[in-house]
């Protein structure tokens, strides 16, 4: 991530004062009409990015791990089978969830870096309740083949998490038969964290757990909040405050992503990823995740050995202003992981992000 204009500063040298304090004016009320009103066209400019007619698709209120909680608590009923493709943090997470939700969990644990192997996680259990997968694992930058997976779910439910693919490559619930998709909006989105974009269908939605062991994510409540069976405008009730701030946030942020054209979007990032992974191979570095899976918004690569990894990042921050993120889990200290997601997208901050590698460790 590339330190530009920022509304916050990187801490007591804050440059943009009067920026942080635009969030502290006054706000439209969450019942004022002109707020519904946002709210119904971000769920619009949802169910666009989401690639679904769903009715039920809406912006939960947390983060997109809750998005994650949200569609397991709703589905899983005690002793369901969950089949997990694990090919990274957060299929790791998923099994946690999962369990916790009480669930018998098959974990199909892949090398991290691969892509999820359709065939094993498909015929894993004769007849699993619902079927797990991340489309982007944004901890080893890989892609996996959701619409394979759909393709092959049988009577099963498939649930997809697209926090770091939404808004970045292509995405198709519907055509991909994706049932129950969380997603974020801090990733590719390229807007403030604490939502979770989300979409059920009508299949899921007649599955689910009459009393989810969890009140604030129950979709039971929360298909008041879209309206009535989902209608447009129909009957809402009360059920929480909406952040306000944080859904006009997604509402500018969808759209700027329509009107630039969301198939345009994923050539921007597609783009951006090939031209950044030629760079750093040709500066002599090894990527990590296996070719030919490589998710362009996120890139890992190999620190070499007798590298510092963590004062490179420090160096990479404090000379040139770009945050790139450690390695997940055992790869912390042997993997960077460089994302350009949203507005980072974009051949000059490219340039940038090379440039700015090759004066940190002294390469040509
Ligand atoms: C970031 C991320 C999450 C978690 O989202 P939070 O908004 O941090 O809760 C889940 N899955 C994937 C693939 C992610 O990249």
């Amino acid at each position: 991530m590339i330190r530009e204009r920022h509304l916050f500063g990187p801490g007591p040298s804050n440059p943009y004062p009067e920026a942080t304090r635009a969030l502290a004016e006054p706000l439209l009320g969450h019942l004022d009409p002109e707020f519904l009103r946002i709210m119904d066209e971000t769920c619009d400019m949802l169910r666009t990015v989401w690639g679904t007619d769903n009715a039920r698709t809406l912006p939960l209120s947390a983060t997109g791990s809750a998005g994650m909680e949200a569609a397991f608590v709703n589905t899983v009923h005690p002793g369901d089978v969950v089949v997990v493709a694990v090919n990274g943090l957060f299929g790791q997470r998923m099994t946690d969830v999962a369990a916790r939700c009480g669930a018998e969990v098959v974990a199909v644990e892949h090398d991290w870096g691969q892509p999820v192997d359709v065939d094993r996680v498909l015929s894993a259990h004769p007849s699993p309740a619902i079927i797990a997968a991340v489309h982007a694992e944004t901890s080893t930058g890989v892609r996996s083949d959701i619409a394979a997976l759909g393709a092959g779910k049988g009577d099963a439910l498939l649930v997809t998490d697209a926090v770091t693919s939404i808004g970045g490559i292509e995405l198709r619930a519907d055509d991909w038969g994706v049932d129950i998709g969380y997603a974020g909006t801090q990733k590719c989105l390229g807007v403030a964290p604490g939502l979770a974009p989300f979409t059920i269908n009508d299949r899921a939605f007649e599955r689910r757990v009459e009393t989810p062991r969890s009140w604030y994510l129950d979709l039971g409540m929360l298909g008041g909040y879209v309206g009535e069976a989902g209608v447009k405008g129909g009957q809402r009730t009360y059920h929480h405050t909406a952040p306000t701030a944080m859904v006009a946030s997604l509402h500018g942020g969808l759209t700027r992503i329509l009107e630039e054209g969301l198939e345009a979007v994923w050539t921007r990032h597609q783009a951006a990823g090939d031209a950044l992974q030629a760079g750093l191979q040709e500066m002599g570095l090894e990527l990590f995740a296996a070719e030919g899976s490589r998710l362009p918004e996120l890139t890992t690569v190999n620190v070499p050995d007798g590298v510092d990894s963590a004062a490179v990042r420090k160096q990479l921050l404090d000379r040139h202003g770009i945050e790139i993120g450690a390695g997940a889990g055992a790869y912390a200290a042997s993997v960077w992981r460089i994302g350009l997601m949203g507005r980072n997208a974009r051949p000059d901050a490219v340039l940038l992000v090379l440039a700015a590698l090759r004066d940190v460790l002294g390469r040509a």
